[in-house]
């Protein structure tokens, strides 16, 4: 069984009090869960996609931020690229988005490097995966605090601290192969031979004739060409991610990004909205603002939003994505069974 720590607050509270509450909460963990902080820190945080209006803001994470500074802690705000067409699917226009939505406090890491080429190998001999593509600079650590915005997902049903280690940590590849179509296809209607994207792959797997091609045999999915690919013409099948394989693979993706990590995982259940931050609009949240929770288990801690948000609400809210959890402690990930600390 794994403690979650938890402070009912709302997103209307001063940001000194949502400060105040996040902070307390990160040193019970140390105290309780006897973590130690190592010198430097990467967050891991979701900037929101251009256009979201819902994402948690970078003001609300200041006060973890002068906590660490004042512990001769340095720290920076990690991210890596996404996989669909959008305003951060590569390093340059990411960081252009993390400018415009404040994060700007402390460098931001685009951890799997310009357009999803930067990632190591983790391996894990799991049911879908024997090894993962994690991004290279949180591979690298042995200690990250995953700030996450607990909130629907189209695909993932939920989204938390599992999703944030999941995807957000995956390199765009990892992303690719968590959606179950590691190699990508491309639209020969759309496709204008201008190779831009036989320039970009990193094993030469792009054959530009009248029209791109890929050769599977030495294609690895690291996605670095649909980033770069002006006409949209190279794609994933996103429906092959509504499945319950789906979520299992996002587990053990998650289970890759934290393995030999002393992480620390707080949940901002604040705007609950059905879709992701990684949807460009604004959306009205679908429940009233929960609160903060801390935990060292990144299960256990998003068991505790979703069980409170139903407890709070009277019904279940975020229907879909159970199977993660539920997978996600078989494969020893964390704990489903908790002990919430209520502050
Ligand atoms: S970048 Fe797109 S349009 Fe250009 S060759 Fe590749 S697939 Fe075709
Ligand atoms: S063809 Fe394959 S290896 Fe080359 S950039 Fe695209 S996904 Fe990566």
């Amino acid at each position: 069984m794994s403690n979650v720590y938890f402070q009912s607050i709302d997103s209307y509270s001063k940001t000194a009090e949502i400060n105040a509450t996040a902070v307390k909460l990160l040193q019970l963990i140390e105290k309780e869960e006897n973590v130690a902080l190592n010198t430097f820190i990467p967050l891991k945080v979701h900037l929101g996609e251009k256009g979201n209006t819902t994402f948690i803001e970078p003001k609300n994470f200041n006060g973890i931020i002068d906590y660490l500074t004042e512990k001769n802690i340095r720290t920076a705000f990690v991210e890596t690229n996404v996989l669909y067409k959008g305003q951060r699917n590569t390093n340059e226009k990411h960081m252009k988005v993390a400018e415009e939505h404040g994060f700007t406090r402390i460098p931001v890491i685009i951890a799997d490097g310009e357009a999803g080429e930067d990632y190591e190998v983790v391996e894990i001999d799991k049911k879908h995966f024997k090894e993962c593509k994690i991004a290279k600079a949180v591979a690298k650590e042995s200690q990250i605090i995953v700030l996450s915005h607990f909130k629907g997902h189209m695909l993932a049903g939920f989204g938390g601290a599992i999703k944030q280690l999941a995807m957000g940590c995956a390199s765009k590849g990892g992303k690719l192969a968590q959606h179950a179509n590691s190699i990508p296809k491309i639209s020969r209607s759309k496709c204008t031979a201008c190779k831009a994207c036989a320039a970009k792959c990193p094993e030469s797997a792009i054959i530009v004739g009248k029209k791109a091609e890929i050769d599977k045999n030495k294609c690895v999915g690291c996605a670095s060409c649909m980033a770069v690919c002006k006409n949209n013409a190279i794609k994933n099948s996103w429906l092959a991610s509504l499945t319950k394989a789906f979520n299992e693979r996002m587990a053990e993706y998650a289970y890759a990004a934290a393995k030999g990590k002393r992480n620390i995982y707080i949940n901002f259940a604040f705007n609950i909205t059905r879709g992701c931050d990684c949807e460009g609009h604004s959306m009205k949240p679908i429940a009233r603002d929960i609160g903060i929770f801390a935990s060292t288990d990144p299960v256990a801690v998003d068991q505790a939003c979703l069980d409170i948000l139903e407890r709070n609400e009277g019904k279940r809210v975020l229907k879909r994505g159970r199977r993660t959890l539920e997978y996600a402690a078989d494969i020893g990930l964390g704990s489903r069974k908790y002990q919430l600390v209520e502050l």
